[in-house]
């Protein structure tokens, strides 16, 4: 079975932006500018769509979608464009619906439950719920830019998923429109719901195309009391990554447990011209947080540090908060200075096992020598979440042969290791190629039959998650986006 795709025709693509204007008055741009921002993400293929749509209230989309199902133009919804794999570029043009209006927050603090608009900024929305002394823990790395919806769209992760899970884990209700416009809400602010089937969980992590999220009851948690943040140096990769394994077998519990090989803290050192753990240039890194009540803090600390004697080679830790930033400042520094190595970096955000991220690191070596371009990597070590890098210069087609290359084999490794293609940043464009290494021919299927389902027609994001797209065969734009800060 192949889902419908639509491709509007001029002609009903003029009618139906007459219709929405006539309806939506003020909010159809189709202006230059505002369709070249809506067209493209963070992977920097650019598709036009025909307009913008900006959304003012939620109602607005079941409009939009009434009249897409009408007149047969694709939707793509879009919050703040910080996806990594092209989920929320409008492929077959139509419109792209920009939910970054929606941007109410309330919060109960009695039932620790905010209801917040899908254009909601997650790093506001944090600040808010932490001047209450509460916690929405789900941090992916542009919680500055991104926004709620798109975190819910994608299942966003971030550092400290390996103690408070991703984003899914705290999504109570959602309320929506499906394709044709008629509201949905899966879920209600409430801590049990088991009344029919679980469509809330369906939609997390959709990639906006099975509905349009326009409001979300978000769980929200204790602020921790006390943080407490340590470095820790080791020979090789393999020592870390053991470390990791041993580190839960004591029954630590941190809060973050982020991994740098000895590739990027080679570009961090040369980047800042000074070594990381002076005497131990190039070594892998653990950076590690723990958090909660001060004397739990400390009674973990202690087990961590005991476990550390005679593994790490050198160590440092954080008495304040601006050291801790210094600490962290390393984890940016690595990821900023691998443009040294060539000016264009593949990030993967591959899963394995926790044991096994040592034969996957191993891995990435034997494929620097093998495909003769270089493959830094870090990440979310404590939940086996690893940003595998190929750097390789854009101009060279020799390198983008071999980078290309490079991305298939490792992918198939991931799989072969008992692990997934990708933890945070979903499937879109750049990852569908490898949905055939990750899933069955009948457990692909299954998913477009509900595709169908909820999308008959395909007006939702088309050309996304089932259909491969090379993003080989694509020139990305060059453009400074947000969070650009080289
Ligand atoms: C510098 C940087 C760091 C990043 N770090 C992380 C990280 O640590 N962890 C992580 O998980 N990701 C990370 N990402 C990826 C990205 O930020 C996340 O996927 C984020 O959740 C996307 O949010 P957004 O608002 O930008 O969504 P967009 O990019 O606008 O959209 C993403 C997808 O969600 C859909 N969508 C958006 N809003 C809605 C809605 N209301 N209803 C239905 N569908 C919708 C879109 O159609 C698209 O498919 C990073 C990206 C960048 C650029």
């Amino acid at each position: 079975m192949k889902v419908t795709e639509l491709t509007a025709t001029s002609k009903n693509q003029s009618s139906a932006n007459r219709a929405l204007k006539r309806r939506l008055p003020g909010r159809l741009f189709n202006d230059k500018d505002s369709r070249f921002h809506a067209s493209l993400d963070n992977l920097r293929l650019s598709c036009l769509p025909n307009a913008v749509i900006r959304v003012q209230e939620a109602a607005d989309v079941g409009v939009v979608l009434q009249l897409a199902t009408r007149y047969g133009i694709p939707v793509t919804s879009r919050g703040a464009g910080s996806s990594a794999t092209g989920s929320a570029v409008p492929l077959k043009g139509g419109w792209a619906l920009d939910l970054s209006g929606l941007n109410q927050v309330v919060i109960d603090p009695v039932a620790r439950i905010a209801t917040v608009g899908a254009g909601v900024v997650t790093a506001d929305l944090q600040a808010q719920v932490e001047a209450r002394g509460l916690f929405f823990p789900p941090d992916p790395s542009s919680k500055k830019y991104s926004t709620i919806g798109g975190n819910i769209a994608c299942n966003a992760g971030g550092m400290r998923c390996v103690k408070y899970g991703v984003t899914r884990d705290y999504v109570l209700g959602l309320q929506g429109y499906l394709a044709d416009g008629s509201p949905f809400q899966f879920g209600l602010p409430l801590k049990k719901y088991v009344s029919g089937l679980n469509l809330r969980d369906l939609l997390i992590g959709s990639e906006g195309t099975l509905g349009v999220i326009t409001e979300a009851n978000l769980k929200l948690i204790s602020k921790p009391e006390k943080r407490w943040t340590g470095m820790f140096a080791f020979k090789s990769e393999a020592a870390a990554l053991k470390t990791v394994v041993a580190l839960f077998k004591d029954g630590v519990n941190p809060s973050i447990l982020e991994f740098l090989d000895r590739q990027s803290v080679g570009c961090a050192e040369q980047y800042t011209g000074k070594p990381i753990f002076e005497g131990q240039a190039r070594s892998a890194i653990l950076l590690v947080e723990l958090d909660g009540r001060p004397a739990e803090v400390r009674e973990q600390r202690k087990k961590l540090l005991a476990l550390m004697e005679n593994r790490t080679a050198a160590h440092r830790e954080a008495r304040t908060e601006t050291q801790a930033e210094k600490l962290w400042q390393v984890r940016r520094t690595c990821s900023q200075s691998m443009f040294s190595l060539a000016d264009t970096k593949l990030n993967e955000d591959v899963v394995v096992p926790l044991e096994k991220q040592a034969e996957l690191v191993r891995y990435t070596l034997a494929l620097k020598k093998e495909i003769g371009l270089a493959t830094p990597t870090f990440g979310h070590a404590g939940d086996g979440n690893l940003h595998v890098h190929i750097m390789y210069n854009r101009d060279s087609e020799a390198d983008a042969e071999r980078a290309k290359a490079g991305i298939h084999k490792l992918m198939q490794k991931v799989v072969e290791l008992g692990g997934v293609i990708t933890g945070e940043h979903g499937i879109g464009l750049a990852k569908s190629p490898f949905m055939s290494i990750q899933h069955s021919a009948a457990e692909i299927a299954a998913m477009r039959a509900v595709k169908k389902a909820l999308d008959p027609l395909g007006i939702l994001n088309p050309g996304k998650i089932f259909d491969a797209f090379e993003v080989w065969d694509h020139e990305p734009v060059d453009v400074r986006l947000p969070w650009d800060h080289r």
